[in-house]
């Protein structure tokens, strides 16, 4: 039989999440999300749903959510885009901006869907490698590009800048559109969100995984000019109008409106960080100086993989990445405090046990 056919088929390098696990004993802090539940208020909305409401499509503007987030972030309803989690935001946003012949452009320790979606949708990419610090340095980005995507905290870095930085890129790039990545910002960056009206080029996603503890139910969201909006709208839809459920939108209005819940988890997360930070390098590691709700580190006499595969059998899941430069790293999420003193414990077991 002719395989003739299999030559038109796509051949393409997906994005490997961190590893999922049902298992309850587990530590699982691999995947950066929220130790946490969601807020109590959208839980009283699953509580009371009406599933009738399920035979209906969802409101395919996604008003409520829109509203919530606009009045949230003290902007117009015209200056908001919603979608399945910011990845979701983020592959209608390349769609969107990036149609140059000349390559976008972005840091080259950073979240590894972007290159993923440069080739799905068929974009030219440079990297700019960041600096012996982990630091991304601005005066990189005067080249002339085809957009600019940066994540501020970056991951898997963890290190924040402030608008000093975000505003010098955005004057060397008037001419592209420069996305900014805001999926930890919450803990401890600096948004720049205020930016938006300044500059008419900016877009900032976020995402309701991490912060509000909802990865589950996929929503995230760019906040920009209503030229930008506009556009992602016109893409959006053109080939899926209906992304956010009926129920995701009600509970990610409800979320959103749920301020003090969310400072208060949000500060438990950084109180945490810091307890950890510091243990850790009592027990030698570096760790970078984070502003996301995970941490970055290494230690210079012992192994990073040697330690992941050791917390494994142990049931704590962290990440490693095998990557030039970073390979003797470990992402390290930030749970609650009794899965962290459990992390603590076993990576001084490791530590102890360890004769490299
Ligand atoms: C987690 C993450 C996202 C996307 O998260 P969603 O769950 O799709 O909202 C986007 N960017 C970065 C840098 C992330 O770490």
């Amino acid at each position: 039989m002719s395989r003739e056919w299999t030559k038109n088929l796509r051949n393409i390098e997906p994005y490997v999440p961190g590893e999922q696990s049902k298992d309850r004993d587990i530590v699982k802090i691999n995947a950066n999300e929220n130790p946490y539940p969601p807020s109590p208020k959208a839980v009283e909305v699953l509580k009371n749903f009406d599933t009738n409401n399920l035979r209906f499509y969802p409101n395919a503007n996604s008003t409520r959510l829109k509203e919530a987030i606009a009045k949230y972030y003290k902007v117009d309803v015209s200056n908001v885009f919603v979608g399945n989690g910011s990845d979701d935001v983020l592959a209608v946003a390349f769609q969107s901006f990036f149609n140059s012949d000349k390559p976008i452009v972005y840091p080259d320790l950073t979240y590894s869907f972007y290159p993923v979606w440069c080739s799905l949708f068929g974009i030219e990419y440079k990297n700019y490698p960041v600096g012996d610090d982990f630091r991304i340095n601005p005066e990189d980005y005067k080249e002339q590009n085809g957009g600019v995507v940066i994540p501020n905290p970056n991951a898997p870095t963890s290190l924040g800048e402030g608008l000093d930085f975000v505003e010098k890129i955005l004057n060397y790039n008037q001419d592209s559109v420069v996305i900014i990545d805001e999926a930890y910002v919450d803990f401890g960056g600096t948004s720049s969100i205020p930016l938006i009206n300044k500059y008419e080029n900016l877009l900032v996603t976020g995402t309701f995984s991490k912060s509000r503890s909802l990865a589950g139910l996929r929503i995230g969201f760019a906040i920009g000019s209503k030229a930008l909006i506009d556009v992602m709208e016109a893409v959006k839809n053109s080939y899926n109008s209906y992304t956010v459920d009926s129920l995701s939108i009600e509970m990610g209005a409800a979320s959103i409106e749920d301020d003090e819940y969310f400072k208060s988890t949000c500060q438990k997360v950084i109180k945490t960080r810091e307890r950890v930070t510091l243990e850790l390098k009592k027990l030698g590691f570096d760790v970078l100086d984070s502003q996301t709700n995970f941490i970055f580190a290494t230690h210079n006499e012992h192994n990073m993989k040697s330690l992941f595969e050791y917390l494994k059998t142990q049931k704590v899941f962290i990440r490693y990445f095998s990557l030039p430069r970073i390979e003797n790293y470990v992402r390290i999420t930030i749970g609650t405090n009794e899965e962290m003193d459990i992390f603590l414990e076993k990576t001084k077991e490791f530590i102890l046990n360890d004769n490299r």
